[in-house]
């Protein structure tokens, strides 16, 4: 038996074999072949599987989301067996060049040709062609869909995730994850609490690649790791099964009941979320809503830029599985670190204050105006909100403002449904955003303070960086005095508060946000219960005077 500290960074016991991140070589590699004919069935046997795989994902669109969702995988398959596609493809192989390089000069010179046509929808037919021609070439290359290559689920270990590899991995496989570096606050982190997925992060030079295969236990609340556990640690793993089971049981008795005080205050509980499935984990636990959900998501589990149609599928799935509850969208927040390689962001040597979020979105319309196109025309099928990430100044909010106008008088010239109540609110997560917030107050129906980031610019530290995990502190009086002044400013236009960073889920801040009278937490949905019984504790006449008193102290309590 082995025992590996790390840092626990998404609570929960994981128990499975250990199984090391292979990343797949993205380039191409480029040969002459002489057998043409074998090169030739090599591509046809991709082919064939690739219409396979289609034909499933489209019957299980349809059984799960209707005829429309089922039809981007129709129009692919149709594409994967397209003759003027296969056309080109069989010539260069006759020419002697491998089916991977054929494929890849293929895809490009399709995207090119559909890219430039006139018409909007043979226009928009680029990204299926990209879509189709890399699913090919990931089984011409033997790439293994998913990322795992395993039977069983599995305890996932990497150097390091960034949160494009998590979210395109097959989340059926993963127990739990264990890497050798990462930060609490970054986004692999996130998700993986959003997920509800164990992970210890900071492993450090214990994790060795030789123990790839064998069984692995991880808590992610201590950050604990056991390799091959004696009947000592196997029994102390069943009673921390117990434990959690029992807990559960306790929370699950006040689903349905109030998030309010002993002294009646109360505060709206909702989830973050990444991925439309994550909405079944928020309806599970009792989520007064989706709080905000981060769309770039969306955009990091695709291979090229997703169309309106398919944005729009994603987004009305949410909003019809909300059981009528408000639904929050973040606008696309990449950039930094989540990078998308479609997106062909120069490379920047400070990318956290670099072209990011709202900027590339003010700075490329095209790509903001599709994201707000899908997002209006699936307002009518829920409660939606927009909120605009990354936001420094009231121009900013303003210029996207009038996007959303202009989109929104085009839809229903286009005779296309909106809903006429979508609000509009702003991320608090710069020291700028905060300090102008009575200004963004005027222009906006609510704000969502995202304290990871406003940690980060807040403290100049940089929330990625594991080596300033005791300097990332979100609990610094800075940034509790820029809520304070957040809040203080909102309430006094009548706007509405939430906090949906990190800090937002921490059972240890709830006195704060009461007294400073934050109107709504936002989540991961396995938090939502836990904060539920936190909040009923307090009574916030008898604490308000001394939390704020402490604030002012710089918070110091005594
Ligand atoms: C934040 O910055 O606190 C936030 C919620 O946004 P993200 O973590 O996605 O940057
Ligand atoms: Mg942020």
């Amino acid at each position: 038996m082995i025992t590996i500290q790390g840092k626990g960074a998404s609570a929960g016991i994981a128990d499975g074999r250990l199984y090391f991140y292979r990343r797949v070589r993205s380039e191409i590699v480029r040969a002459a072949v002489s057998d043409v004919g074998a090169e030739w069935r090599r591509f046809k046997d991709a082919q064939a599987r690739a219409v396979e795989e289609l034909v499933s994902l489209a019957e299980r669109a349809r059984a799960e989301a209707g005829d429309d969702a089922a039809l981007l995988f129709e129009t692919h398959r149709m594409m994967a067996g397209d003759l003027d596609y296969e056309a080109a493809v069989k010539s260069a192989i006759q020419a002697g060049e491998n089916a991977e390089a054929v494929v890849a000069d293929v895809r490009e010179r399709f995207v090119r040709m559909f890219a430039t046509m006139d018409d909007a929808y043979m226009r928009a037919r680029a990204a299926d062609v990209r879509d189709v021609s890399n699913r090919i070439l990931r089984l011409l290359t033997g790439a293994v869909q998913g990322g795992i290559d395993s039977g069983e689920p599995v305890v996932l270990a990497a150097d390091e995730l960034v949160p494009s590899e998590l979210i395109q991995l097959d989340k059926s496989k993963i127990l739990g994850i264990i890497t050798v570096g990462g930060s609490s606050a970054s986004h692999a982190a996130i998700l993986a609490r959003t997920m509800g997925i164990p992970m210890v992060i900071g492993a450090g030079e214990q994790l060795k690649s030789e123990y790839g295969g064998r069984e692995i236990v991880i808590d992610g609340e201590t950050g604990a790791a056991i390799l091959e556990p004696d009947a000592g640690a196997r029994a102390w793993l069943m009673k921390k099964h117990d434990e959690q089971r029992r807990t559960r049981e306790e929370l699950d008795r006040l689903k349905g009941q109030e998030n309010v005080t002993k002294d009646g205050q109360r505060i709206r509980i909702c989830c973050n979320i990444s991925d439309p499935e994550d909405v079944r984990a928020v309806r599970e636990n009792d989520g007064g809503g989706v709080g905000l959900f981060r769309s770039e998501f969306v955009y990091l589990g695709c291979d090229d830029y997703p169309t309106e149609d398919y944005q729009f599928q994603i987004y009305k799935k949410v909003l019809s599985a909300a059981d009528d509850k408000e639904v929050v969208i973040r606008t696309l927040d990449v950039g930094a670190d989540k990078q998308i390689e479609y997106f062909r962001l120069p490379r920047e040597e400070n990318p956290a204050m670099g072209n990011r979020a709202l900027r590339i979105c003010l700075n490329r319309p095209e790509i903001f105006r599709t994201q707000l196109r899908a997002l209006y025309r699936a307002s009518v099928y829920g409660k939606l909100s927009i909120l605009l990430p990354m936001v420094t100044s009231v121009w900013e909010v303003r210029e996207a403002k009038k996007l959303c106008g202009q989109v929104r008088r085009e839809l229903e010239r286009e005779g296309v449904p909106c809903a006429d109540d979508v609000r509009l609110g702003v991320m608090i997560e710069t020291p700028a955003a905060a300090v102008i917030s009575d200004c963004l107050a005027e222009e906006v129906d609510f704000f969502s303070c995202g304290t990871n980031d406003l940690t980060q610019y807040t403290l100049a530290c940089d929330r990625q960086d594991s080596d300033l995990a005791r300097f990332f502190d979100p609990h610094h009086p800075a940034v509790l005095r820029l809520l304070r002044l957040v809040t203080e400013n909102a309430h006094k236009k009548g706007v509405m508060v939430s906090v949906c960073g990190e800090l937002a889920a921490d059972l240890g801040m709830t006195e704060t946000f009461l007294a400073l009278g934050v109107d709504e937490r936002s989540v991961p949905p396995r938090s939502v219960l836990p904060l539920r019984r936190s909040v009923r504790e307090p009574d916030v006449s008898q604490c308000r005077t001394r939390v704020l008193r402490a604030l002012d102290r710089g918070g110091d309590e005594n």
